[in-house]
């Protein structure tokens, strides 16, 4: 055990609240976790302190609330023997020292009190294992039983207890291993690899919630091909997204091969990391191609294709998102279209980019189009510098003709400059065809740039359409 002292880093006035209340009540309490991993290793506070009673956490909570200022609420999880508080800006989570043991089918243990090694025990990890004490004798005083500061220098995950246990008693954290490792820029100890690997089938028994919780901890990370590939290489994404993984082959038919569209991928969502913080638009990214590997074919003349990709790409994000319990909502929605539209830009940055082609992007994407330009050039991987750069110098001049296009013809939010009632009235028309034909006309002739969004123009624009349809006014 360590002699090491924090004292001086426990400043927070939480702590020493906590102190005086452990001792009023004659129970001993520690921060555990996060906090003390993220104080040594310099990270930036979270904002988020686990404390550990030896004792009712419960009446510790109630007791620092108390002894507080003003006196903050105290959220009670009996169920949990948990409580928590909020004080200025952090969380304060409170937990009676426990022992648990694991039946099969359940991530959820039988629970009894316990020690503080007890609770140490059944931490994940050495380095989420530490603990600094809040007693008054010992006050940052480290107990680390299982070596956590030394496996913090060397940057390594590991398990305190043998991780065939750790990880078949709860399988999230063979997640939250690869989460840490990718987060940290750790090392997971070979043992806790092999284990992983080995135990990836009780996976199964997490729900869709935790594992998104996770991924979504991975992709939020600066590089996140590190996560998946330790996620791929372990089994665990074959379980998890294998729509993903049915990218991870190169087939080779008459000398022509195709590219390897999972190690594609992850260099995309790469890219896109440096572009944007959006974890939406970054599960965008880790889907856009999904599509390619039940519509791929080869055709002697063409040699492979993915016809189509995108589309059935986009019903695929909705049947994951299903799956995994995500929210089918407007975010869908919006990693859907993504993926659906994913090719065209592209399309337009290898041809000559006409004002058209812009006006038709840009009124098909909406408000997403900036997001999906930035999804398209993070989608350039080619190694092929001459080609590499031709593709970003369209791509700028695209997002150039955006904001031309933009400025003068605002079809983001396409409203129709005359309105369907409109038209009934001026051809004393009921809701019938030739309404329709009428809008569609005046769309199609704005998006082609033969006229502009205006009224005037449109209402010429449909009279001449209408006298050649044999349409007469009142
Ligand atoms: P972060 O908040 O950055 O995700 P953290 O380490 O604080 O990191 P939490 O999920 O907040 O992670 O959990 C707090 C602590 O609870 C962890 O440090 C760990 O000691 C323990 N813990 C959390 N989940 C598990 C688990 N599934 N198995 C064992 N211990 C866990
Ligand atoms: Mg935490």
């Amino acid at each position: 055990m360590s002699n090491t002292s924090y004292k001086e880093d426990l400043q927070h006035p939480v702590f020493g609240v906590v102190s005086e209340a452990s001792a009023a009540l004659g129970l001993e309490s520690y921060v555990i976790g996060g906090f003390v991993r993220d104080l040594i290793l310099g990270r930036e506070n979270k904002k988020d302190i686990d404390i550990v009673a030896v004792g009712s956490g419960i009446a510790l909570a109630q007791q620092v609330a108390d002894m507080l200022p003003r006196k903050p609420k105290v959220q009670v999880f009996k169920n949990y023997g948990t409580a928590m508080l909020r004080f200025e800006d952090t969380d304060i989570e409170f937990v009676g020292a426990r022992k648990e043991s694991y039946q099969s089918e359940s991530r959820n243990p039988v629970v009894e009190n316990g020690t503080l090694e007890d609770d140490q025990d059944r931490r994940d990890f050495t380095i989420n294992a530490l603990a600094l004490s809040l007693n008054r004798d010992n006050f940052g005083t480290l107990l680390d039983p299982f070596n956590g500061l030394k496996d913090l220098e060397s940057k390594i995950i590991r398990t305190p207890l043998n991780p065939d246990i750790t990880y078949s008693d709860d399988p999230l954290r063979m997640l939250r291993a690869i989460r840490f490792a990718t987060q940290l820029g750790f090392d997971i100890e070979a043992e806790s690899l092999v284990s992983i690997s080995k135990n990836k089938e009780r996976i199964n028994i997490i729900s869709g919630e935790r594992i998104v919780d996770e991924l979504n901890k991975i992709l939020s990370v600066k590089k996140p091909s590190t996560g998946f590939i330790l996620l791929y290489k372990t089994g665990l994404l074959d379980l998890i997204l294998p729509e993903l993984t049915a990218l991870n082959q190169v087939e080779e038919i008459e000398g022509h091969t195709h590219k390897n569209n999972f190690y594609h991928t992850l260099e995309v969502v790469d890219n896109i990391s440096e572009n944007t913080e959006d974890v939406w638009l970054r599960w965008a990214a880790l889907l856009h191609d999904i599509g390619k590997a039940p519509t791929k074919r080869f055709f002697k003349k063409q040699g492979w294709t993915f016809h189509g990709h995108e589309f059935v790409g986009g019903k695929m994000v909705k049947k994951i998102f299903e799956r995994l319990h995500m929210p089918l909502n407007q975010k869908m929605k919006f990693v859907q279209k993504m993926v659906m539209m994913s090719s065209r830009p592209i399309v337009l940055s290898q041809e000559i980019v006409t004002d058209s082609a812009v006006r038709r992007l840009v009124f098909d994407a909406g408000e997403d189009v900036e997001n999906l330009m930035t999804l398209c050039e993070a989608d350039i991987t080619t190694k092929n510098a001459i080609k590499f750069k031709k593709y970003h110098q369209n791509f700028d001049l695209v997002r150039r003709k955006i904001v031309e296009v933009e400025e003068r013809d605002q079809v983001r939010n396409f409203q129709p400059p005359v309105t369907g009632e409109e038209i009934m009235e001026i051809f004393n028309l009921k809701p019938s065809r030739e309404i329709g034909i009428l809008k569609e006309a005046i769309k199609e002739a704005i998006l082609e740039g033969e006229i502009p969004n205006e009224y005037e123009a449109a209402y010429q624009f449909m009279m001449e359409k209408a006298e050649k349809m044999g349409l007469k006014t009142m």
